[in-house]
């Protein structure tokens, strides 16, 4: 048993926000009781949290984890320590793994693997097409009953609004939502940054939002054809957020996610390092603020980080010739806490709701602090000052913009399954 004392409760599904104490008994929650009034905590560890917030666990519903295939750069346990590390209790990692997962035995493999060396939950995502090739629907069934949460091509788009389709309706009859990395590869053909006056002025080729939203477009009205579950990953253009906007107000299934790294950086942030480069790419000034809206108004469902370690032999090469992708998991909370809490854009519940009950509801999940839910919680400062320090990261990789910034408040400790998997 964990009796995690004295802390500041913050729950979006009770819209609780009071002095609680939490009482864990193995893998659920015993109890939940006013500060102090806990009876039947005997023999329990106890967690001071006195100063600190507990919240339920947070979930990144977009990580890549690299194994299968890429070990160099993470693997399911270096990658599972860094998100715990980050305050993260549940990740899901994208299928471009090599091989892809797109079969059931590689779906219980990451499982497998998961079980035994992950340091937090790990939920995998399946291929949409086979080898995300985007030629034919992959064994999503199976994959389901193996352990996937959802589909995706991720790294491209679905190749065609007809496959788009096929897999929709299928997923629809699963009830498994369909992720899509909103990009249309004519439009982004080539283009290593998003085109502007930064793109103009550094000399590299660039795609328009339009790359994005013309996708976006295609695939909400996909989505409204078929009545499935459409999610748009990493949204970063001030026109896909209209789209998504407006498929909710019409009633559609249609849900997405922003990044940290989004919402913090503008593209006149790029330089030539390229530890700026990922895809989509950095956004306009307009789009960031429209992202900080959606953020605040509830168009955007969840903040995910798409976690992209690549090993330094392959990242830290001529900007136009590196891989897209950024570390995310440690840096999620300091940067959200700095962009939109302290800065006053939303409130501390409501960006606790983006890590957890939004992110769950996307994948048709519950999460919440009560009696009998598992174990998993996120306790984290609002003040405590710290430096992120990427050569101090337990992630394999090193490629993050954010080495070296200075944060207010983050992650202090990571429960899963009532184990206390991180403490500061
Ligand atoms: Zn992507």
């Amino acid at each position: 048993m964990l009796l995690i004392k004295n802390g500041r409760v913050l729950d979006p599904a009770s819209e609780t926000d009071s002095p609680r104490d939490i009482l864990l008994d193995g893998e659920r929650i015993a109890e939940i009781a006013p500060a102090g009034k806990i009876a039947h905590a005997n023999g329990a560890q106890t967690f001071d949290a006195a100063g600190f917030i507990v919240a339920p666990g947070f979930i990144d519903m977009h990580a890549h984890l690299r194994e299968p295939g890429q070990e160099n750069s993470e693997t399911i346990e270096t990658g599972s320590h860094a998100a715990a590390h980050g305050g993260f209790t549940a990740i899901c990692c994208m299928p471009n793994t090599k091989p892809v997962n797109d079969n059931a035995s590689i779906t219980r493999f990451i499982v497998d693997r998961a079980k035994a060396f992950g340091h937090v939950r790990v939920w995998p995502i399946g291929a949409a097409s086979i080898g995300s090739k985007g030629e034919s629907i992959s064994e999503i069934a199976a994959m389901r009953d193996a352990g996937i949460v959802a589909v995706s091509d991720d790294g491209k788009p679905i190749a065609s609004a007809k496959l788009a389709r096929q897999i929709m309706d299928y997923c629809r009859s699963l009830d498994l939502p369909v992720i899509e990395h909103a990009e249309d590869v004519s439009l982004a053909a080539g283009a290593v940054m998003r085109e502007g006056i930064a793109s103009t002025r550094l000399g590299l080729p660039g795609m328009p939002a339009a790359a994005e939203s013309v996708c976006v477009a295609r695939d909400v009205q996909v989505a409204e054809l078929t009545g499935a579950h459409l999610h748009i990953a990493h949204l970063s253009a001030k026109s896909s957020l209209a789209q998504v906007r407006f498929a909710k107000q019409n009633g559609l299934r249609v849900t997405c996610e922003v990044t940290p790294h989004h919402f913090t950086l503008i593209d006149e942030d790029v330089t030539y390092d390229s530890r700026y480069k990922m895809n989509p790419p950095l956004a306009a000034r307009e789009d960031r603020e429209a992202l900080l809206e959606g953020l605040a108004d509830g168009t955007v469902d969840a903040i995910a980080t798409d976690h992209a370690p690549h090993e330094p032999a392959i990242k830290d090469v001529e900007f136009d010739k590196a891989p897209f992708g950024i570390l995310g998991f440690e840096t999620a909370l300091g940067l959200a806490l700095e962009q939109l809490v302290h800065s006053g854009r939303i409130s501390l519940l409501r960006m606790i709701e983006l890590f957890t009950v939004g992110p769950a509801r996307v994948l048709g999940k519950q999460r919440k602090l009560a009696i009998g839910e598992p174990a998993d919680v996120t306790i984290f400062s609002l003040d405590r000052p710290w430096t992120y320090r990427v050569k101090e990261s337990v992630s394999k990789s090193r490629n993050s913009p954010f080495d070296g910034r200075s944060f207010k408040g983050g992650p202090v400790a990571t429960i899963v399954a009532g184990k206390i998997v991180y403490k500061q």
